[in-house]
């Protein structure tokens, strides 16, 4: 019997494969990231979350190449850039974008609104003419702003009107994969919810992937179909958004999560905070076996010698989980 051949599987937006970027500095070695793996799919939001000192913002950095891995691969849209040279990433540049949370500090002051979104457009030869500035308006309004907005330079504009540009400018050339790093922290409080409609119905209609990195945990709920739970470098927990919500394994997740207010007075009343001792360790020196054994309220023994292995849990639903307690079938420990 022959078998028709299978159809051949589309490669993800983003795929790293046991991502290390160290930092040598005086007295010793910052291990920023040490050996991440993820993929985010097509058209999928993977949110990338982690107190500040975690490593997220270094392993955005490292996926759209504007920083150098020290080690393992970085793919986008199945091509290898892990050690490509500025040269040849340039005509590649086009399908990937970062989006800062600071618009301020990458958007040129010089520059109008205009020329700010234009500007990867004519870079890559993409329109010129007419139809740039046709390109250029129907940006802005996707985006919702103004036409007279075109002729502001970003001071002129508030910091959620400000992102609005980053984004239309990142989205000028349609790419596949976006990484976001804390897109709306700058922001108020009042525009931030906006900023994050805009994106969502952004990423839904133009389907690229994103890798949205932030420590904002309703933000995530909000736009992620996946999380990647990261703690001193290390990635220690990954699962859809509302299995993660839902049943947090790991117990950084669990005491993270706990820590997110609930609009309910009655269900926020009754529920139980899981309070972490401390702070984060130096990524200078990360403690032996498991990195979190020092501020974990379940550690044993063994977690102070053994470092977990990052594992898939069974089940119908993809999640992984580091941790020696959560038990095979997935079972967390009491906190
Ligand atoms: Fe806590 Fe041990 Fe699990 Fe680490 S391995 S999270 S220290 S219980």
């Amino acid at each position: 019997m022959t078998h028709a051949p299978s159809a051949p599987v589309a490669p993800s937006a983003l795929e790293l494969d046991g991502l290390v970027r160290h930092f040598a500095v005086r007295g010793g070695t910052v291990r920023a990231v040490d050996g991440v793996s993820l993929a985010v799919a097509r058209g999928e939001v993977l949110g990338l979350v982690g107190e500040s000192g975690s490593g997220k913002s270094t392993v955005g950095q490292c996926a759209v190449r504007l920083d150098r891995p020290t080690e393992g691969t970085v793919r986008v849209d199945g091509t290898d850039i892990t050690r490509l040279s500025r040269r040849a990433l340039r005509p590649l540049r086009r399908g990937f974008h970062l989006v800062f949370q600071d618009p301020s500090a990458s958007l040129d002051p010089r520059m109008t609104v205009e020329r700010i979104v234009a500007e990867p457009l004519r870079l890559h030869r993409l329109a010129h003419g007419e139809e740039l500035q046709g390109r250029v308006s129907e940006l802005l309004r996707l985006v919702g702003l103004r036409p007279e907005s075109a002729r502001r330079r970003p001071h002129e504009l508030s910091g959620g009107q400000r992102q609005r540009v980053s984004l239309a400018r990142a989205l000028s050339v349609e790419p596949r994969l976006l990484v976001a790093d804390e897109p709306t922290s700058a922001l108020d409080v009042s525009v931030q919810a906006a900023v994050l409609n805009l994106f969502s119905d952004l990423q839904r209609d133009r389907g690229f992937g994103c890798l949205f990195i932030t420590h904002d945990l309703s933000a995530v709920e909000f736009v992620a179909d996946r999380i990647a739970v990261m703690y001193l470098g290390e990635i220690v927990e990954q699962a859809p958004t509302a299995d993660l919500f839902a049943s947090p394994r790991h117990p950084y997740t669990a005491a993270l999560l706990s820590a997110v207010p609930v609009p309910d007075p009655a269900v926020e009343r009754s529920r139980r905070r899981v309070v972490l001792q401390g702070d984060p360790p130096s990524p200078l020196a990360p403690p032996a076996g498991c990195r979190f054994h020092e501020r974990c309220p379940a550690a044993v023994d063994r977690c102070r010698v053994e470092p977990p292995a990052l594992r898939t849990l069974p089940g119908p639903v993809p999640r992984q989980v580091a941790c020696h307690r959560v038990d095979e079938d997935g079972t967390p420990p009491q906190l």
